[in-house]
């Protein structure tokens, strides 16, 4: 992609509205735009990052044994009458009538959605443990709509749900979707702390919260020190040693009963991207989604919802990963690969170098962002290092006559001179 022609659109000044890092630099790396409090249009940049998030998880999810489906944001408020939260849900649900006077709401959640599409065509054990999923727009009135995409009105969630025909099996599901977690989070370049949570709207008894630690983050949590050292890759017997330390959030937490001395206890502020909730038969006995057991038993299906916030994730990630020059976006949602700067357009050599340079990039599939304007080389290095792609090639015009090139990396700032043909051979692997 040739940065001419890519809708970019960067601002030089610190846009007054926000008030967190992220918020500025999605901004001034025109990655979206405001559309009213709490919705935002997504540009090309932003657009690329949101659905590389929104990939990893996906893969994650289906590794996990997940089935991906996609319901509508759009439901009937009967639904909600039936598993009793129409009225409890309040203010946060945006409620409106068609034209045929139906009163209808904007999802803020899917719960009694998939119970239902479950109710009506599982009927028996043999058919369990499902676990299904989409990635959709929800849409909350938040009364305090902040920080950009961190907490907006309209935001990009994926949600997940367990069916199970007991306790045990529910409980397998839930320690599942804890480490499809770790894991996705850990290849989102995150650490993620588990945090025993509030459950809330949703109900349910067991329920925890991944918090990544950051200073602008909107719920104070309280964890053992332990949890400072924990840096392993994630895999199952981590999910019980886990569990097992503690850590919570505000609305959990009780200094007069908390297990962990003082001088262990750290204190901190958290970003919550994810959270999961065993709820057991809350949704399926209100709404009837029943199943028959090995010996002709009748029960409703037991039951876990699982949420992770796809589009604050995109501010979070900043968050955690950033310096003074802008974004330093890690490779696995990096909106492209490689930054190509050329340092003096309209230069034949340059020219030529650069031009071959983005050709063989896209022949080994490494995406390249082609700054190819007619600009001043300190605004090329400002705008690239603002949109924070890993790595930077370089090419001016003595470079270009001796056949070199720059490579820089975004994040260590380490720079090294070698051949066109190295430099592929380091990106493409
Ligand atoms: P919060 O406590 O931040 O209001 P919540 O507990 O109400 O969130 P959940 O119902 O657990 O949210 O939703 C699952 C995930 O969706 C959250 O972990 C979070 O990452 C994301 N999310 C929730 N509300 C918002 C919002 N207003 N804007 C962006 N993401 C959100
Ligand atoms: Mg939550």
């Amino acid at each position: 992609m040739r940065l001419s022609e890519y809708f970019l659109p960067v601002l030089r000044e610190n846009p007054q509205e926000a008030q967190i890092v992220s918020h500025r630099l999605m901004l001034r790396a025109g990655m979206v735009r405001q559309s009213s409090a709490g919705i935002y249009s997504w540009l090309p940049l932003g657009t690329r990052v949101l659905l590389r998030i929104a990939q990893v998880v996906r893969e994650e999810m289906d590794a996990a044994g997940c089935q991906e489906v996609l319901m509508p944001t759009i439901q009937p408020a009967e639904l909600w009458r039936q598993s009793g939260r129409y009225d409890g849900y309040g203010k946060e649900m945006l409620r409106f009538r068609d034209r045929h006077d139906r009163e209808m709401l904007y999802g803020p959640t899917n719960e009694e959605q998939i119970t239902e599409i479950f109710r009506d065509s599982v009927k028996s054990y043999r058919d369990l443990p499902k676990n299904l999923y989409h990635i959709q727009w929800k849409f909350r009135d938040e009364v305090r709509p902040r920080f950009g995409v961190m907490r907006g009105r309209e935001f990009l969630m994926k949600d997940g749900y367990s069916f199970d025909w007991d306790y045990v099996g529910a409980k397998k599901s839930y320690d599942n979707m804890f480490l499809a977690y770790l894991k996705t989070f850990a290849r989102l370049g995150l650490v993620a702390i588990p945090m025993r949570a509030d459950t809330g709207q949703i109900g349910g008894d067991l329920s925890h919260e991944f918090q990544i630690l950051a200073e602008t983050g909107e719920s104070e949590v309280f964890y053992d020190l332990a949890f400072d050292s924990l840096r392993a890759a994630p895999h199952p017997d981590m999910v019980a040693e886990l569990q097992s330390i503690y850590a919570a959030t505000e609305e959990k937490h009780d200094p007069a009963s908390c297990p962990v001395a003082p001088e262990r206890l750290r204190r901190a502020r958290g970003i919550e991207i994810g959270h999961i909730f065993y709820f057991g038969t809350k949704y399926s006995a209100a709404l009837g989604a029943i199943v028959t057991g090995p010996d002709g038993e009748q029960r409703p299906v037991e039951s876990g919802s699982y949420g992770i916030g796809v589009s604050r994730l995109v501010g979070a990630i900043i968050e955690a990963s950033h310096d003074a020059n802008g974004i330093i976006w890690p490779d696995s949602v990096a909106p492209f690969k490689v930054g190509l700067i050329n340092l003096k357009a309209g230069d034949a050599a340059c020219d030529r170098a650069c031009g071959e340079m983005e050709a063989a990039l896209t022949r080994a599939a490494v995406s390249v962002l082609h700054d190819d304007r007619d600009e001043r080389a300190g605004a090329k290095f400002a705008t690239m290092d603002l949109i924070g792609l890993p790595w930077q090639v370089i090419i001016g015009p003595k470079a270009a006559q001796a056949g070199r090139v720059e490579l820089k990396h975004r994040k260590t700032g380490e720079r090294q001179e070698l051949s066109p043909e190295a430099a592929l051979q380091r990106l493409a692997g």
